[in-house]
């Protein structure tokens, strides 16, 4: 149990995500993740900027997308 309710932390620099953060990880990149990186890293990886990413969880956030509820 422990290991499932331990808050993800960020693969790079290891900050604790939100789960904004986890969900969005799991829509760019790979739904099955359990592994996932923060926002930041998230930008530097895909090339997206910052900004760009948080209207990406709006968005999904407001078609009611399953990973962010
Ligand atoms: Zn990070």
């Amino acid at each position: 149990m422990t290991a499932l309710l331990r808050t993800p932390c960020c693969e790079k620099c290891g900050r604790e995500l939100s789960h904004d953060e986890t969900a969005l990880y799991r829509k760019l990149i790979n739904r099955g993740a359990e592994r996932f990186l923060c926002i930041d890293c998230l930008s530097l990886h895909t090339g997206w900027p910052v900004p760009l990413l948080q209207k990406a969880i709006a968005d999904y956030k407001r078609q009611g997308c399953s990973l962010f509820t």
